[in-house]
């Protein structure tokens, strides 16, 4: 049959070559990375880094986010079937900068049974009355799945750091409570993460940069927007007035905190399309570096379909 005139060229859709999308998320993704702390300052990291790509790449990058959601797809697939790592996500920052979307987005193509998100708030009473990574404890991820941390213990060397009287709530004995307190909780949090690290959880950390101005920006549009009213409490505003106690938090457990095994990455979140790219192209290399595979199937698992491919064809009727 002629083709009709004007018919659009069929055209088959790329086929997504992963090998070449992970080196690129690798490289992409790196000069965010910090896994050596001792000489990072939270002033050489601009909220507003775009890595050179103008708003003209948005478009783009909305495809490179979306190859990237297939590319994670696909490796956590094989992380879930392996059933032997467990991948712990941990998102931190400011109020609008963006964690929420980031966390929708770039977890969007994933299977969500190889998913669990957890949020971390003002901790309960019950909370209160156990030691700080508790809470956490409880949530971290199985064996073959991704967790998400919405917050996390971090909460404990940042609000609390910023708000000392929240100790107080906190039901630790007076005496632990010294001026080295923060430096112990450094300690104990690299301690824990590198035991989760001797165990097959792999942790990442995600700080979403987000400035002064922009966070103004983005309040402002939520009290103006009724759909996004929701999003907004008058707190949200108080702990503004705390931004550069916040920072300064922020820059010390950056510093404290970041290790080979765990490193933070400070992904600049003035521009949400590209913050959501570094974040992807993180993740895309966080599971890459397990060297992930399905598990191989023997000899007997191998006879054993054979066995019931046979049977199954020799079914009579339908
Ligand atoms: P959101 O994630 O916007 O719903 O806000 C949760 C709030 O809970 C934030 O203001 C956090 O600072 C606060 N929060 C989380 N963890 C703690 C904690 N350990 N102590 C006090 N406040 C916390
Ligand atoms: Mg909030």
């Amino acid at each position: 049959m002629a083709k009709p005139k004007n018919a659009p060229e069929k055209t088959r859709p790329a086929k997504l070559d992963l090998a070449d999308l992970i080196k690129r998320a690798r490289k992409f993704s790196r000069p965010y990375r910090v896994d050596n702390g001792k000489k990072f300052r939270l002033k050489d990291a601009d909220p507003r880094d775009t890595a050179g790509l103008g708003s003209e790449a948005k478009p783009q990058s909305k495809e490179a986010l979306q190859n990237g959601i297939k590319a994670l797809a696909s490796l956590q697939d094989k992380l879930y079937a392996q059933d032997r790592w467990g991948v712990l996500l941990i998102f931190q920052a400011m109020d609008a900068a963006g964690k929420d979307g980031a966390i929708k987005h770039v977890m969007s193509g994933v299977n969500p049974q190889g998913c669990q998100v957890a949020s971390f708030k003002a901790p309960s009473s019950e909370e209160l009355d156990h030691d700080f990574l508790w809470r956490c404890n409880k949530h971290l991820p199985e064996r073959g799945r991704i967790g998400i941390f919405n917050r996390s213990y971090y909460e404990d060397v940042l609000v609390v750091k910023v708000h000392p009287e929240f100790l107080g709530a906190a039901k630790i004995p007076r005496e632990l409570i010294g001026k080295d307190i923060w430096e112990k909780r450094y300690r104990d949090i690299r301690s824990y993460e590198r035991y989760l690290a001797n165990n097959g959880v792999i942790v990442r950390k995600f700080f979403l940069n987000v400035s002064h101005a922009e966070q103004k920006r983005r309040f402002l549009e939520r009290i103006e927007n009724p759909d996004k009213n929701w999003k907004f409490s008058a707190s949200d505003a108080k702990e503004r007035a705390y931004w550069k106690d916040y920072m300064k938090a922020y820059e010390e457990l950056i510093r404290e905190t970041s290790t080979e095994d765990s490193p933070w990455y400070v992904v600049p979140a003035d521009n949400k399309w590209f913050t959501r790219v570094v974040v992807a192209a993180a993740v895309i290399d966080a599971l890459d570096s397990l060297g992930l595979h399905y598990p191989e199937v023997g000899a007997d698992k191998l006879r054993e379909l054979a066995a019931v491919k046979k049977a199954l064809l020799a079914e009579k009727g339908k």
